[in-house]
């Protein structure tokens, strides 16, 4: 489909915020298709509420699937410091929000992670960077632990990586299932912490301390 008649099936609100050059034909082409989903669940696009809003799911999400055009490499090359340090790390409650890829819902919830350095540490912050690219992107819970521990490994060239996720899944709140307050964690041991059960205890040991 070319432009214009993209321009035109979005409903013509293209220019409001970011002009169209701003704008990615593949934006566009989201805003057709939610108008197109307003209409088959029954609702109006043109009223008054739901006039802009597919400019606002498109680039909503847009942002919450930023993660597949970013490496943890460009993310944290420049916070990775030589240091002669041995000790368990841990950063604990690293907020995270994601989408699960079966219903597009929102899961969310906390990151514990712990590694074991060999010559080289991170700047604190980018790891919550790491969590966040992955997050960003569709997810099942189990694939996200993983890519955080084993993204992890690779620019640390750590002894070990350790990552649990504790998380809220709106597919499992919201619908029929209706478990308000149930809770999935997963993890992933790399390294010493798969191979060396004191490390793993001593890492669950801490996250566990309020
Ligand atoms: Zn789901």
């Amino acid at each position: 489909m070319n432009r214009k008649a993209l321009e035109m099936l979005a409903g013509g609100r293209y220019l409001e915020e970011r002009s169209a050059s701003q704008r990615g034909e593949r934006d566009l082409e989201l805003e057709v298709q939610v108008r197109k989903m307003l209409q088959l669940i029954g609702e109006n696009p043109e009223r008054e509420g739901l006039v802009d809003t597919p400019r606002r799911v498109s680039s909503a999400l847009h942002y919450l699937t930023s993660g597949y055009e970013l490496t943890v490499e460009d993310a944290v090359s420049d916070a990775l410091f030589e240091e002669s340090c041995e000790e368990m790390v841990i950063v604990k409650d690293v907020e995270f929000y994601s989408l699960c890829e079966h219903h597009i819902l929102p899961f969310f919830g906390r990151a514990h992670i712990g590694y074991l350095p060999k010559g080289r540490v991170i700047g604190l912050s980018k790891i919550a960077r790491v969590v966040d690219i992955f997050a960003r992107r569709l997810q099942v819970q189990e694939r996200l632990t993983n890519q955080i521990a084993s993204g992890l490994l690779e620019v640390l060239n750590a002894h070990g990586v350790a990552v649990v996720l504790e998380a809220s899944h709106f597919c499992m709140v919201m619908r029929g299932v209706q478990k308000q307050n149930s809770k999935t964690v997963t993890s992933s041991m790399l390294g010493a912490f798969r191979d060396d059960s004191r490390s793993r205890s001593e890492f669950m040991e801490l996250i566990r301390q309020p």
